[in-house]
């Protein structure tokens, strides 16, 4: 690369918001170049691990549903030009005691600020009591005290697959993509942005910043105080025959089971061809580089996800993970989205990083994102999003 290469819009990161983002900007026939310092879909960064959980009706804020359901509509569409399998609505299961305790900023009453965004945009839904989500569902057992929030439309992605189409999509549509690159600065020039990579250098009218937990060593402050990327863990637990039926057919769950962030986990059903389900809890006790992450699971790790989590709660599982692998969620103080043009650089726009919730709303930011530096302005309020409220709470 050199400084003659110029294009109106570079994407930094392409992972699932850079990836829907590239596309995006394709599509509206924008001359647009994507950087990654890896191969995406590859496994170093969020967006790996086969399987994310999508939903409609968001607990996390019902300013999330729009982003939701277009980003439902993206991979449908994407699904239908391609022929590729990206969304599968086999429902989703939300346990939580019908008297929750509080949980922190972000789960706090998750299912009943589930049930009420479900009735304010009217997502199909039901509400289960703790017999019937185990006459329907054998390998729940939940607590008496315990409900469910069901909703059919729910479902999983395969976010490996999504960003690959939406890659190939981009360079069937005139992108290009500048792989196993990596960006070293990036800094606004007098009518456009500069940026250095350890291959060459390269100038674009506008950039999308999408570095997942590499944004703030790339973006400096105020990025660096408020990102903080943490290690999360993946389980592949192998099914009992005599449960395989009712672990391929089972919804997704999410279980709320005590006060604190950490007692909380969800799962997948087994995916055909397979003999076992992915589960994991959350960890948000250190923050880690994830220049240095440690990659290893210990086998302790994932009896502890068995003793805290599993045990008691799901059955037909056996006792030892068949693999177990790690991924990075990056998180701002009060977990909510950071999507807002950088405070000092208005030619950036930061579109990333987006916890531990974010693969369901990617192609839909994507949108925002292309929106937001072709037209000025996007058809989605993410001022939800902006960089203000965490500056001014912070
Ligand atoms: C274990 C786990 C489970 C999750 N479960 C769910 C779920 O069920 N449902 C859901 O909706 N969401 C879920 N999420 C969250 C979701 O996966 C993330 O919000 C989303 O994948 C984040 O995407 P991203 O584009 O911000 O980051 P990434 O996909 O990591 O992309 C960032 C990209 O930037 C590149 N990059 C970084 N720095 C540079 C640089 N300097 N130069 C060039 N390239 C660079 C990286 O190589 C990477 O490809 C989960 C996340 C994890 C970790």
């Amino acid at each position: 690369m050199n400084l003659s290469q110029t294009c109106d819009v570079a994407v930094i990161g392409l992972g699932a918001m850079g990836s829907a983002a590239l596309y995006q900007l394709a599509k509206r026939g924008a001359k647009a170049v994507g950087i990654d310092r890896f191969r995406p879909p590859h496994d170093q960064g969020s967006t790996h691990g086969e399987t994310r959980i999508t939903r409609q009706a968001i607990g996390e804020g019902a300013f999330y549903v729009p982003l939701a359901l277009r980003s439902n509509e993206i991979w449908k569409e994407l699904e239908a030009e391609t022929g590729e399998r990206l969304l599968t609505q086999n429902g989703c299961l939300i346990v939580e005691a019908a008297s929750p305790v509080s949980t922190g900023v972000i789960r706090n009453a998750f299912l009943e600020r589930t049930r009420k965004a479900a009735l304010a945009y009217d997502i199909p839904h039901e509400m289960l009591d703790a017999a019937e989500i185990h006459r329907r569902y054998p390998q729940f057992t939940p607590r008496e005290d315990e409900i469910g929030y069901f909703e059919p439309g729910g479902g999983y992605l395969n976010p490996e697959r999504c960003v690959g189409v939406q890659l190939e999509q981009a360079r069937a549509l005139g992108a290009v993509t500048e792989l196993g690159t990596q960006v070293i600065s990036v800094a606004q020039t007098g009518d456009g942005v500069r940026i250095v990579t350890d291959r060459g250098e390269l100038s674009a009218g506008q950039v999308i910043v999408s570095a997942g937990a590499w944004a703030l060593s790339l973006l400096g402050e105020p990025f660096k105080k408020l990102l903080s990327p943490s290690r999360q863990v993946m389980h592949w637990f192998e099914v009992d025959p005599d449960f395989r039926q009712h672990w391929a057919n089972s919804p997704v769950f999410i279980w709320s089971h005590g006060p604190s962030p950490n007692d909380f986990f969800y799962g997948f059903p087994s995916l055909s061809g397979s003999k076992a389900i992915k589960t994991a809890g959350e960890q948000y006790d250190a923050f880690v580089d994830p220049d240095e992450i440690e990659r290893t699971v210990t086998p302790a790790e994932s009896d502890a996800m068995r003793e805290e989590h599993l045990s008691g709660r799901v059955q037909g599982l056996r006792a030892r993970a068949l693999r177990a692998v790690t991924c990075l969620y990056t998180v701002t103080p009060d977990s909510n989205f950071l999507i807002d043009r950088h405070p000092e650089s208005d030619r950036i726009l930061v579109v990333s990083p987006c916890s531990g919730h974010g693969f369901k709303h990617s192609a839909a930011i994507g949108e925002v994102a292309a929106q937001w530096v072709l037209d000025g302005q996007c058809r989605i309020d993410v001022s939800a999003f902006a960089l203000s409220r965490l500056r001014v709470a912070a």
